[in-house]
């Protein structure tokens, strides 16, 4: 069998009169059809290449525009934790200067700083910088806004622990007895002395003021009234509880009382006016101090004016 032959046949539009022939090869057919359909293949990968790349070009420009954005977040964030660190910071300066001055026991930085973790190691850091710069700043606002989380709850609590104290402390000041109950010359001291009507010695168990009728009778420290009327020897009295300081105070032979039982009174208030009711010799006040029901000196409780805080 011979050969296939392959011709090529050239025709002109104008006049079928020029035919021309030309010998092509199988071969030379069968390399241009599979040049061609290379060509194709390899265009059509350029074309997917390049779209690809175009793709991929946009993600990183999308990517990187979210970036920023989340790092103008974080920055925001670290201003806003520096702001309220601050604020923890003094705080915690206020709370040191008022136990300081109430006498309570300070809250040691141990106590302070537990809870809080150490930061990475600095090659752990390198290593994550280089791997995802946002996720590293992310993570150190995390474990900051944490930390101050707890630390913001500590001192919550511990604030709020303190002004229970300060407050206690105030009350018990507040409620004990501290001032001169009124103005006047001491006409007999605390303790033994010798009875003006009795006529023998006997244990004075208060402080005698001796005045003018009708001057004024102050309480000497806060506290509610649990007595006031008439009362035997005493003659018209009150009796204030301080309960706070465990203490009471007593106010006899008075000329007139100006408050109720159960009124709360203030340390300075007038609460009677001097007089010589019961068993009395002349206008003056009888004052008691007890603490717990034991009779004390009320003297030693009397400070020296600029002492006293109100
Ligand atoms: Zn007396």
């Amino acid at each position: 069998m011979s050969k296939p032959e392959w011709n090529l046949v050239l025709l002109t539009t104008k006049s079928f009169s020029k035919v021309r022939k030309a010998y092509v090869s199988a071969i030379t057919i069968f390399s241009v059809i599979i040049f061609s359909v290379a060509g194709l293949y390899g265009l059509g990968r350029l074309v997917w290449f390049t779209t690809s790349l175009g793709i991929a070009k946009f993600g990183v420009y999308q990517a990187r525009r979210d970036n920023e954005g989340l790092l103008l977040k974080i920055q925001f964030l670290k201003k806003f934790i520096l702001k309220e660190e601050q604020r923890i910071r003094s705080l915690v300066d206020f709370e040191d200067r008022v136990r300081l001055q109430y006498g309570l026991e300070p809250i040691s930085n141990d106590v302070r700083m537990a809870g809080i973790g150490g930061k990475p190691s600095s090659q752990d850091m390198i290593i994550a910088t280089l791997l995802d710069p946002v996720l590293v700043h992310a993570e150190s606002v995390k474990e900051n806004v944490e930390s101050l989380l707890r630390r913001a709850q500590l001192q919550d609590s511990t604030l709020t622990h303190m002004s229970k104290k300060v407050s206690s402390i105030q009350n018990y000041w507040n409620q004990r007895p501290s001032i001169w109950p009124t103005k006047g010359r001491i006409t007999s001291p605390f303790g033994y002395r010798f009875h003006p009507i009795e006529g023998q010695n006997m244990f004075h168990e208060g402080l005698d003021i001796a005045n003018v009728h009708q001057t004024p009778i102050h309480a000497t420290a806060d506290g509610v009234v649990r007595f006031a009327g008439n009362r035997d020897f005493y003659g018209k009295a009150i009796i204030v509880s301080h309960e706070q300081a465990e203490m009471e105070t007593v106010y006899a032979h008075l000329d007139r009382i100006l408050i109720k039982n159960g009124q709360h009174v203030k340390r300075g208030e007038v609460i009677a006016l001097m007089g010589s009711t019961g068993r009395s010799t002349g206008p003056h006040l009888h004052y008691e101090v007890r603490v717990n029901g034991r009779h004390m000196n009320p003297m030693s409780f009397i400070l020296p004016e600029d002492v006293i805080v109100d």
